[in-house]
């Protein structure tokens, strides 16, 4: 008989909570978790899945506009905000009641409550029952982070962009990121009147720059307006509920609502870590080793929380690697190389391995081959907006080491294109492959 309530206790029922959960009960463990909010996390509830509805129900202001042009009779359409938002809400609710589920069919016991580590195997629930574990497992994912200067409770965040009563007539974005470009194309689709401010002068820092300069220009001729080096410096509510955003440069902007995308905090702060010793960086990241442990021998970390890549899928594998390790016997670590990640603005942008510029500073020589092209259905819609694939090779070895696109459905070629590049493939392995016509996907076997 073990001496502990459970062999592991999760906090945080999130992507990498979960998978950790599940994994670990399957093998044995007496698994149980804690989640203060709803099961599923981020991921699920607030962040990409219902994102992604958002950006298929925003795409229909384009599609809906292009069909005329293929012989379709529209009439003039309206977004319905509140029939979209509660479509969206829905099923997050039926998701979240499918990762309940998986918790339950693999007898994990489910604490809806919020936990606090009070010693190095034990935790103590909102209820003040205290629990004891062989192991802790921490996966309380980031939060966004909001600004501090004078006015700056009047904006949002992510977590509540979902819920709007109604979709504000002008938004003001803060930060140049993910969410910011994924939003601003979402609420400018929507019909809404959008300005992203950022602090430096360029967007999706990270991505390769020719992509996001594309991005970049795609979105202004849409319509997205940009305000660069300009940070904030207060926001005043008017009596009507309007908002005057001051920044440090050029003139205020009006707006109906404004959105911190300005970056997510690992949330390891309130939650006893102190108390046990556990390490933290500078930002507050739990610091773990490959295996995924804390300097404290029974507490281990994954997912947002340790700030390794911020993404759902990583978490996942953190989850399933711990779980494996720790109590399947089998060890694991995660290969964080060539990680494919998308951003769902319109159009998409994705991209695989290194931009051009971490190329050259990794490898000296490279070759660079592009496919600026104007998709078939761009065409035929009167649409001037063109794709544009890159891909990135050693010159020495001709193997790709980069793949970057923008234009309809990139994140969908990408992920198998990725395969190749993940799996060292060269540039005359890609142009030996015989190209599927008339597809958008074909550039990639027809670039010069
Ligand atoms: P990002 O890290 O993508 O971008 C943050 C932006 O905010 C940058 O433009 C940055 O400017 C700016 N910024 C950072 N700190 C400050 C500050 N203190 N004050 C003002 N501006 C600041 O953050 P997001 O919030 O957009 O997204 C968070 C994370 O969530 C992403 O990093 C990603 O990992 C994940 N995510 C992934 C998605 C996907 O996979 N499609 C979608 C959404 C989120 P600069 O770079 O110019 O310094």
């Amino acid at each position: 008989m073990s001496a502990f309530d459970f062999d592991l206790f999760v906090i945080g029922a999130g992507s990498g909570g979960v998978r950790a959960s599940r994994v670990a009960a399957g093998h044995g463990a007496r698994v149980a978790v804690a989640e203060e909010y709803r099961v599923g996390g981020t991921c699920v509830i607030r962040g990409c899945v219902p994102k992604k509805m958002l950006v298929y129900g925003a795409h229909f202001a384009e599609d809906l506009h292009d069909a005329r042009r293929f012989g379709w009779d529209v009439p003039h359409c309206a977004l319905d905000w509140a029939a979209l938002r509660d479509t969206v809400l829905a099923e997050v609710d039926r998701l979240n009641g499918l990762y309940q589920q998986t918790l339950d069919n693999n007898k994990v016991t489910t604490f809806h409550e919020r936990a606090t580590v009070t010693g190095p195997q034990e935790v103590t629930l909102a209820s003040g029952r205290k629990v004891s574990a062989e192991r802790i497992l921490v996966a309380t994912g980031a939060w966004p982070m909001v600004p501090e200067f004078e006015g700056a409770e009047h904006g949002i965040t992510s977590n509540e962009v979902f819920h709007l009563d109604a979709l504000p007539k002008r938004v003001v974005i803060a930060g140049g990121g993910y969410i910011a470009n994924e939003f601003a194309g979402i609420f400018n689709e929507f019909g809404s009147t959008v300005t992203i401010v950022n602090r430096s002068d360029q967007i999706l820092r990270g991505y390769d720059e020719q992509i996001r300069d594309r991005l970049l220009q795609i979105s202004m001729t849409k319509g997205i307006q940009f305000r660069f080096n300009a940070p904030f410096q207060r926001i005043d509510k008017t009596e009507s509920g309007a908002l005057t955003v001051h920044l440090g440069s050029g003139d205020p902007i009006e707006c109906d609502l404004v959105l911190y995308a300005i970056g997510r905090k690992p949330k390891s702060f309130d939650i006893g870590l102190e108390t046990v010793g556990v390490e933290v960086d500078a930002i507050g990241a739990i610091k773990v080793d490959e295996q995924n442990r804390t300097n404290v021998a029974s507490v281990y970390a994954v997912g947002d929380v340790t700030n390794r890549v911020q993404l759902t899928p990583v978490a996942i594998r953190e989850g399933q690697a711990f779980a494996d390790t720790v109590f399947g016997n089998t060890p694991r670590t995660v290969d964080y190389s060539c990680i494919p990640s998308a951003v769902f603005s319109h159009p998409p942008m994705a991209g695989v391995g290194l931009t051009e510029s971490q190329a050259r500073n990794a490898l000296g020589t490279i070759k660079v081959y592009t496919s600026d092209f104007r998709p078939m259905k761009n065409v035929l819609a009167g649409r001037n907006e063109r794709g544009l694939y890159k891909m990135i090779c050693d010159a020495t070895t001709d193997k790709v080491v980069g793949l970057h696109m923008i234009g309809p459905d990139a994140p969908e070629i990408l992920q198998a294109a990725a395969i190749a590049v993940k799996a060292g493939l060269t540039k005359q392995d890609f142009d030996d492959t015989v190209a599927l016509h008339p597809s958008m996907a074909e550039e990639l076997v027809l670039m010069k």
